[in-house]
């Protein structure tokens, strides 16, 4: 008989690949769950925790639905806010909502245990409990025994306190039905009031203030790109922006790009506020993040400060939301939910209805343009604090220079002076390991990754060729795989091989080196760190980790190698990622009251583009490249989105992406570019394809999404590939 009369139905989240929310019934007998509390259900053969995202009256057979069979939470565990989001994230980015919950919930919380901090709840006896009768239990033992203790504690007991007493929670849940005991949260012992502030701010400068005031003006949804020079005060400028809001007990979400700047910008913070500062990133322990998360939603924290994931942190009463270096390529999620945290903190502010900052001395250029066409507002610090100087940029023409040497003799002359002169020089390498390559110099072969179409990096230290995209690692050959001779070499050099050769040519110097290996050591980069800021003389050596955010003191000198191989690259955003970083890197140097000098070494010294960039102005170099975009419709100025496949066979991938590709039904204007191989065609042992959408709207780019993804999960090779979607992807390799 097909069902007629309407069932109430609850709408579950569920961590599965299919882009829908999943029908239950609700537990019988039990109150209706509410809607963001977690609950556990059975999917097919699995047991699997979801959220409860609704309920409806639906007309279906319910026979064939199954129960709900636990709610984990006695609470919403997502706030409204928290839900919104993870819905835009999931329409934008075109991905099942169970798994942006997964991507948001902390893995204690993913895996269904208790979002309980040790001893905030507490279990109370009401005033009728006070009065029953422990006898009038004695059928029930477990409930008698947990009555009679409640009784001996008239002021409560902690959950966790009665869990670890042997009292079952089933007897106590049991005593609140019966209107005796009941579970309450408890606020936090709160320290006596102290004031606000704990150091005196230093006098904003005039455009520190304008900047102060406009943001502080500013009490509904207003994006702000505080667009300051490297060294200009922003950070100050957040500073003081955020007191009155700390002052009306509101909170603050800060993301900042690298786990290695978060002890550093944490301290400034609490130096300056007496409010609790949390931080949040990969370093934590599952239950270290569990609890800043759950303390930020219960409103303990003043200051959340945290990398991109923080931007899924809930927030009992947010104020302000701030981007620090909103450039930074690591605010973008590269596998499972590719979302970017700078888009979901604009999107987040608007949800919230609170201004959000996104500061950067060079800002990505989507955010300059809508700045400059007025969606955000453009806060501009021209000017260093403090009576610093901007640095000098000099061009170091290497055309000459050995291949073997990284080092030009004009900069290695710079590097001893300033050593000399009792100062610190930075040498920046964005590539680490010893050498990028090993060869034969009698046949040309070369030692690449078995799975992955790239050349394997020689790590001297550790003795071992490594695959810095799969990290396979291999044994150096004894002599050349292919034709036997022992005439082996390397070409080319990372930071380790420029630490080895600085130390002997200046036995007696300080070498810092930062890179992800010299660092891997919990602890050992935050104390490089602390060496570099002490100023003593020294040479730091390190990739883009030392580029970002950080005050050296004493820093006088950038050498920046290879930076400018970005100007050449194939991605269209090469050349904007090559000026910003070398703009930051030089940005490191002359922060206090010695002049910094910045000295670029380059193959390719007649580049229009480097020429715009000696003079220091991001701006002018942004106007040349924004120009360029906009003569080929590039973002921008349109909009692009990525399919790529990764299949065994190389066929496949390209055969699939072939027969989707097609122009009919889709929206006028989106281009579609492609299937091409990735420029990486091979990664960890599969074949990637890829097809490239571009719109010049958003809308209809999103529309063709739907209809090429339609298109790719209902074809037969879909099930032999493995594919994802990249809406605005910044990586197209
Ligand atoms: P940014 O974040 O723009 O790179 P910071 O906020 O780190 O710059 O400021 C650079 C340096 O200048 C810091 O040492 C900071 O304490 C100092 N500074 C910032 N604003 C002022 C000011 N108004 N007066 C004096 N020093 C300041
Ligand atoms: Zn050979
Ligand atoms: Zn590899």
């Amino acid at each position: 008989m097909p069902p007629s009369q309407p069932v109430l139905v609850v709408k579950v989240a569920v961590p599965a690949p299919l882009r829908q929310l999943f029908d239950y019934l609700p537990i019988k007998e039990a109150a209706l769950p509410t809607v963001g509390c977690r609950c556990e259900v059975s999917f097919g053969n699995r047991v699997l925790v979801g959220v409860v995202w609704g309920h409806e009256q639906s007309i279906v057979d319910a026979s064939k639905l199954k129960s709900i069979r636990r709610i984990i939470d006695e609470q919403p565990l997502l706030d409204a806010d928290l839900m919104a989001l993870c819905e835009h994230a999931a329409n934008y980015y075109h991905h099942p909502i169970g798994d942006v919950i997964a991507t948001v919930l902390p893995v204690l919380l993913r895996q269904g245990n208790e979002a309980l901090l040790p001893g905030r709840l507490e279990w109370q006896l009401t005033a009728q409990g006070r009065f029953a009768q422990p006898s009038a239990l004695t059928r029930a033992p477990r409930q008698q025994q947990a009555l009679e203790l409640l009784q001996q504690h008239p002021a409560g007991l902690p959950a966790d306190m009665l869990a670890g007493l042997d009292i079952q929670r089933t007897a106590l849940v049991a005593l609140e039905k019966k209107g005796w005991v009941t579970l309450s949260e408890v606020a936090t012992t709160t320290s006596a009031p102290r004031s606000l502030m704990a150091a005196v701010p230093p006098t904003a400068s005039t455009e520190q203030q304008a900047a102060i005031k406009a943001i502080q003006g500013a009490h509904s949804f207003t994006p702000f790109l505080l667009d300051g020079i490297t060294g200009s005060g922003k950070t100050e400028v957040y500073l003081q922006a955020m007191a009155p809001l700390l002052e009306q007990n509101k909170q603050i979400l800060v993301l900042v790009p690298e786990i290695g700047l978060t002890p550093q910008t944490v301290r400034r913070f609490e130096k300056r506020f007496n409010v609790p500062v949390i931080s949040l990133h990969s370093g934590l322990t599952d239950r270290e993040r569990l609890h800043g998360w759950l303390r930020a939603r219960r409103g303990e924290a003043g200051i959340i400060l945290g990398t991109r994931s923080a931007i899924f942190t809930p927030l009992a009463r947010p104020g302000l939301i701030i981007v620090d270096e909103a450039h930074d390529s690591s605010l973008k999620q590269q596998d499972g939910l590719r979302y970017s945290a700078r888009d979901l903190a604009v999107w987040r502010a608007r949800l919230l209805d609170i201004p959000v900052i996104l500061g950067s001395a060079t800002p990505a250029l989507e955010t300059l343009q809508l700045a400059r066409n007025g969606r955000y507002r453009h806060l501009k610090l021209n000017e260093r604090a403090g009576n610093a100087a901007p640095p000098t940029l000099l061009l170091e023409d290497c055309r000459a220079l050995p291949g073997r040497d990284p080092l030009s003799p004009n900069s290695l002359k710079a590097i001893e002076e300033t050593l000399k002169n009792k100062q610190q020089a930075l040498v920046f390498l964005n590539r680490r390991g010893y050498s990028p390559l090993i060869h034969c110099h009698d046949c040309g072969w070369e030692a690449e990754c078995n799975n992955c179409s790239v050349h394997l990096t020689w790590h001297k230290s550790d003795n071992r060729l490594v695959c810095h995209h799969c990290g396979a690692q291999q044994r150096i050959p004894p002599h050349c795989p292919k034709c036997k001779s022992s005439n082996l070499g390397d070409a080319g050099s990372g930071t380790e091989k420029l630490e080895e050769l600085l130390q002997a040519h200046l036995p007696d110097c300080t070498i810092i080196r930062v890179d992800r290996d010299s660092t891997r050591r919990k602890g050992s980069l935050d104390a490089a760190l602390k060496k570099a800021h002490s100023g003593a003389p020294a040479i730091l050596v390190g990739t883009q980790m030392l580029a970002k955010g950080h005050h050296f003191p004493n820093l006088t000198l950038a050498v920046i190698l290879s930076a400018d191989s970005g100007f050449l690259s194939s991605d269209f955003r090469g050349p904007e990622h090559a000026g910003q970083l070398i703009l930051q890197v030089a940005g490191r140097t002359g922060r206090e009251k010695i002049p910094g000098r910045v000295l670029i070494q380059s193959r390719h010294p007649e580049h229009p583009m480097l020429h715009i960039l000696l003079s220091g102005d991001y701006g002018k170099l942004a106007d040349a490249l924004l120009g360029e975009r906009r003569d080929i419709g590039l973002p921008p100025f349109g909009h692009l989105a990525l399919i790529r496949v990764e299949s065994a066979k190389v066929e496949e991938g390209m055969s699939l992406l072939g027969d989707i590709a097609q122009l009919e039904d889709l929206p006028e204007g989106v281009q579609l570019l492609g299937p091409i191989p990735a420029p990486i065609e091979r990664r960890q042992g599969r074949f990637r394809s890829q097809l490239l959408l571009l719109g010049p709207d958003r809308p209809p780019l999103h529309r063709a999404i739907d209809i090429l993804l339609a298109r790719l999960t209902s074809h037969p090779l879909a099930r032999r590939c493995r594919w994802h979607l990249d809406v605005d992807p910044t990586d197209l390799l």
